[in-house]
């Protein structure tokens, strides 16, 4: 685990990058996404932060890179809540879905997990000190979300996969795509936290990052 900037670490990556805020707060440790591999998780201890402290896990889509220890945390720490977009819930919350929690694609069997809270529009979540910008941005999935974070006067922007990819198992759209990656240029974030690519800054190569992808990714005329 490594810290990012005040209070925001990137746990690590499985599948997935996972990153967290510690709120230093009563709410205790929010995660973002909570990829596939507990042990990975567990690890946060040796950094003398507690595992039994997460608290809160917001889930920024139903992919299974993504989600796949949910079932396997609410096991562990019995009033972890967790929160995503109330368009990709069904996936999240029944089984059944593999293609579009991509669990098909792993091989593997994706166990379902309660939602505590459904976005329905942006949102601004306040988790103890912070605020948790809630930004709808389908394109990758219909229920995507990017999730805004501020320490230290920087603007830290969690955007997982705006990357891609786009295909028709995941109900991708690339209207919608590009619409939501106009939306994250109007942030003018400062540190951009990938889901697959790593981290990015300063504010010029968060730009650069998500230009690049939002011209990848023209929808077909
Ligand atoms: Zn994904």
């Amino acid at each position: 685990m490594k810290q990012i900037i005040k209070n925001i670490y990137h746990v690590g990556d499985n599948e997935c990058s996972v990153y967290m805020v510690d709120t230093q707060s009563d709410e205790g440790l929010v995660l973002i996404d909570a990829g596939m591999n507990l042990d990975m998780i567990r690890q946060i201890n040796s950094h003398g932060i507690l595992f039994e402290n997460i608290q809160h896990c917001i889930l920024t889509h139903c992919h299974i890179d993504h989600i796949g220890i949910c079932a396997q945390l609410s096991r562990e720490l019995s009033d972890i809540k967790f929160y995503a977009h109330e368009l990709d819930a069904v996936p999240i919350e029944k089984p059944n879905h593999d293609g579009r929690t991509a669990a098909s694609w792993y091989g593997v069997r994706y166990e379902p997990v309660k939602l505590y809270q459904k976005f329905t529009s942006d949102t601004i979540l306040r988790i103890g000190n912070y605020d948790f910008q809630i930004i709808h941005t389908p394109g990758h999935t219909p229920g995507s979300i990017s999730v805004l974070v501020e320490s230290k006067g920087k603007k830290v922007l969690f955007g997982q996969d705006l990357h891609g990819p786009f295909n028709e198992i995941f109900l991708s759209d690339l209207q919608d795509y590009q619409l939501s990656m106009q939306k994250l240029l109007g942030l003018e974030a400062n540190i951009l936290c990938e889901g697959h690519f790593g981290i990015f800054q300063p504010n010029h190569r968060v730009k650069q990052y998500i230009e690049k992808h939002k011209r990848l990714n023209q929808p077909l005329l």
